[in-house]
């Protein structure tokens, strides 16, 4: 049944709330101010609480199952986290307060600032950015920025491999570049000679993400990077991915010269439906420079020892006051509770959990590049032997009727038909395996009852949407 709004279940006179007497002076509020009637619902306090917990069931979450959706790092985020970015000495502290009553908080992000630039090889840090894609856009501005004061403003063109996220493209763009396409070889890495043969004086830049989205580390990655720079070029590393090396190495020093960090994925903050994020960026020794400002400076000994400071050539400011200060909090938690050999065994997991699930689907399931062994995700496709009519699409929905939130779909688009599957390092083993057991199972129903899958799912809320009609005709209740 569908859940009624709660201003079909209102009754005259019936409330939920009891306001306390006024404990100042009344004044009288102009006539012409005053409103002569307000619609609100009125219901008691328990149908309210009732109506937000049926609702709030109704949204599949990290917190109730597992959530494999490939490249957006759905992992289990520590509850301590949540205590940490809740306590009143951070939410009560007003952006514009003098850095001396908020040295607290400049400490925390000096310290975050550092133990990035740490992890990723980096110089300097800017924790600005709102979210990845605000990172990528931040990063390929100090490279214009850069190349300008080289004198090489004449190069507007940059290379993104066709096995980018597809935000690389839209911040080329966005940061006034032509972006040119770079193929992958037969191994899913970017084809060196079509790599070469692209290089020239037009190039500013490589924006490469790695591991890429087929879930693969870059095996030419030095040679990649040597390239660029020889071209005349910088690269950009797209750090989204970075669950699947941290602690193991550090892009800064592979020839990445600007990284962004996804911090709400790889360092944990609930994220989806549009944010919270925070997409810092980790810069080399010759970017520090161009860095946003404010970023946070510790002099020892100073007054006040954390102050606000604003490098020599800064591309200015990208985001108002200073970043999502609660994901930078959260961040900071889970490096700080986790440590150097915790960072590395979320990676060493996350890597395991991926090859885990290949080697166990990859039979029913056809997995390109499953020579390989993957990172922290990988990329079957929803074609099963047998079953000709059976997509992608059909695998995804028939998960949900076994409990399980689907695959990312349809993405890379460079691998047809995609299930691009992400267990990330919090799952167990039977958790794991309850998911390879359920698209087994998926793949005998679609040889033997096609129709189980096409009509699914058969027990969610919304039962299968006309795509095409869904998106021209928005319509959101039933
Ligand atoms: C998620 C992701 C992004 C974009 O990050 P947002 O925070 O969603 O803007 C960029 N690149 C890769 C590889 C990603 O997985």
């Amino acid at each position: 049944m569908p859940e009624p709004l709660l201003f079909e279940v209102s009754r005259p006179g019936r409330d939920g709330v009891t306001v306390p007497g006024c404990t100042v002076p009344e004044t009288p509020i102009p006539a012409e101010w005053l409103r002569s009637s307000l619609d609100l619902p009125e219901v008691s306090e328990v149908d309210v609480v009732r109506h937000y917990v049926r609702l709030s069931h109704l949204n599949y979450s990290v917190d109730s199952g597992f959530y494999p959706l490939g490249s957006c790092t759905m992992k289990y985020n520590p509850k301590v986290n949540e205590a940490a970015a809740r306590l009143t000495g951070f939410t009560d502290l007003h952006p514009l307060v003098d850095a001396r009553d908020a040295q607290g908080a400049l400490a925390l992000m000096h310290g975050l600032q550092t133990m990035l630039a740490e992890i990723g090889g980096f110089a300097a840090v800017s924790l600005q950015p709102a979210a990845g894609a605000h990172g990528e856009l931040t990063g390929i501005l100090i490279l214009r920025r850069r190349l300008a004061d080289l004198g090489q403003a004449h190069r507007t063109r940059i290379l993104v491999p066709d096995s980018a996220h597809g935000t690389n493209p839209a911040s080329t763009a966005m940061a006034g570049f032509e972006t040119v396409e770079i193929p992958s070889d037969a191994r899913g890495n970017v084809d060196l000679a079509r790599l070469k043969a692209a290089l020239d004086e037009r190039t500013a830049g490589l924006m490469l993400t790695n591991p890429n989205t087929l879930g693969l580390f870059e095996e030419h990655l030095e040679e990649v990077t040597s390239l660029v720079h020889e071209a005349g070029g910088l690269v950009y590393g797209d750090g989204a991915n970075f669950n699947a090396i941290l602690g193991v190495c550090r892009p800064g020093e592979l020839g990445i010269d600007v990284m962004h960090f996804n911090l709400h994925k790889t360092f944990s903050t609930p994220h989806g439906g549009g944010g919270p994020g925070s997409g810092a960026v980790g810069v080399v020794k010759a970017l520090a420079p161009y860095l946003p400002a404010p970023v946070v400076e510790h002099r020892p000994g100073g007054d006040p020892e954390y102050r606000w400071a604003v490098p020599a050539k800064t591309i200015g400011r990208v985001k108002s006051f200073h970043g999502n200060f609660g994901v930078l909090v959260r961040a900071y938690a889970y490096v700080r509770s986790l440590g150097a050999d915790g960072l590395r065994a979320v990676a060493e997991n996350a890597v395991l959990n991926a090859n885990y699930l290949r080697a166990r689907i990859r039979d029913a399931y056809p997995v390109p590049h499953g020579e390989r062994t993957c990172m922290h995700e990988f990329v079957a496709q929803g074609r099963i032997d047998g079953a000709p009519d059976v997509r992608a699409l059909d695998v995804a929905k028939r998960l949900i009727d076994k409990g399980f939130h689907p695959p990312t779909n349809y993405f890379p688009l460079i691998v047809p038909e995609a299930l691009m599957i992400e267990p990330t390092e919090t799952e167990s083993r039977e958790t794991l395996d309850r998911f390879a057991d359920a698209l087994l199972e998926i793949a005998r129903e679609a040889v033997t009852d096609p129709a189980l899958l096409h009509d699914a799912p058969h027990d969610a809320p919304v039962r299968r949407l006309d795509e095409v009609k869904a998106a021209r005709e928005l319509k959101v209740t039933a």
